[in-house]
């Protein structure tokens, strides 16, 4: 809340990255090694009701970006979780105590997208959305850059060794102000 100031005793990491370089598996597979919590932003804005409604070209729902803060307010000062989303401008910075963007080859993305039956206009822009690197550039410019990094995510072992460093990270991670 606004009136008190609450250090997280768990961290809060957010998995970002154009749909299809494989947030939701690094995440469920980050969940089973932490122990932390796998908030699908995606899904909560369709369990919850969180949009405005249908978006018939890109055949997704217009998300509401100020309920979804709402709903994930009070999970998100408690700390412990990991958020996947193909978005991230939009979050409170203070959130967040780390920010991986995942990355995946062109070629690779393109055959992925395609077997999930993406076509047409929303084939070619989550493809461009990755050839320009919008994600890695909408995360470096909403928080500060020493939280952020890029990860590879084209193979199998990149999911593994992506896995591996984050539970790093999330075991090794300390609430500030203390040693
Ligand atoms: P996102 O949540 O970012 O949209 P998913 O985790 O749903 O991506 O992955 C999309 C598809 O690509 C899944 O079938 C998944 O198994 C596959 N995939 C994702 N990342 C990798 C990877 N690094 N290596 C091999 N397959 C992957
Ligand atoms: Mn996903």
């Amino acid at each position: 809340g606004m009136t008190r100031t609450r250090t997280r005793t768990r961290p809060n990491l957010l998995v970002t990255g154009t749909p299809g370089t494989g947030k939701t598996t690094t995440c469920s597979l980050l969940v089973e090694a932490t122990g932390l919590r796998h908030v699908n932003v995606g899904e909560l804005v369709n369990t919850k009701g969180l949009h405005d409604g249908w978006d018939e070209e890109f055949e997704c729902h217009v998300i509401n970006e100020d309920l979804v803060c709402d709903e994930m307010e009070d999970m998100m000062e408690e700390g412990g979780n990991i958020v996947d989303y193909h978005g991230c401008d939009f979050f409170p910075e203070r959130w967040f105590d780390r920010v991986v963007v995942l990355q995946t080859d062109n070629s690779i993305l393109h055959d992925r997208l395609t077997s999930r039956g993406y076509m047409g206009v929303k084939l070619t822009s989550n493809i461009e959305c990755e050839i320009f690197q919008v994600l890695l550039e909408e995360a470096r410019t909403s928080y500060p850059e020493d939280i952020v990094v890029a990860l590879q995510s084209d193979t199998i072992e990149d999911i593994s060794r992506n896995v591996t460093i984050l539970t790093e990270w999330a075991n090794n991670w300390r609430p500030s102000g203390t040693s």
